[in-house]
């Protein structure tokens, strides 16, 4: 079987007046990410990934924010659309790994839910799905509260052809 690997990772802006949408699950928060879209920085990193894997650029290549029709867009659509694009080439996912750096709240109560979403998407067991939380441990631009960063790593594999 031919497998490849693939690594993403997202950054956004805390400011108040957004909400904060983390693996698909809005998070009880009183700063939200900012950005084009709803600035899901988790399924950013997730789309960045399984795109990466299968060599087909980034998120930003097919999803541009200049474009007006990805405005406010749900990212749950954005990673269905980045993981129609990697089945196409002949691809599914076998499991990934991420963590999320985000200095409040703490985001273990959510984590469960996110997997449940997630594993929906790419239509898999939820635990193909880990989702890891951390912090900036008060340093820098996470730890002072003014960032959320997420990074994850996939691994995918050919689709065998009598499969499709
Ligand atoms: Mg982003």
């Amino acid at each position: 079987m031919n497998f490849r690997v693939g690594f993403g990772v997202d950054v956004h802006q805390l400011v108040e007046g957004r909400d904060l949408m983390i693996g698909g699950v809005k998070i009880e928060s009183p700063f939200g990410a900012l950005g084009h879209s709803d600035s899901d920085a988790l399924l950013h990193a997730i789309c960045d990934a399984i795109l990466g894997a299968a060599a087909l650029r980034d998120i930003g290549y097919h999803f541009p924010d200049t474009d007006n029709q990805y405005k406010g867009i749900d990212s749950k659509v954005l990673l269905k659309k980045s993981y129609d694009l990697v089945r196409s080439a002949g691809y599914q996912l076998g499991n990934m790994d991420a963590t999320v750096m985000l200095e409040a709240p703490k985001l273990s109560p959510y984590i469960p839910k996110m997997q449940q979403v997630i594993s929906e998407i790419f239509e898999v067991e939820e635990d193909c799905i880990s989702i890891k939380a951390t912090t900036g441990e008060k340093m820098g631009y996470i730890g002072n509260g003014e960032g959320i960063k997420a990074y994850c790593t996939v691994l995918i594999h050919q689709v065998d052809k009598h499969q499709i």
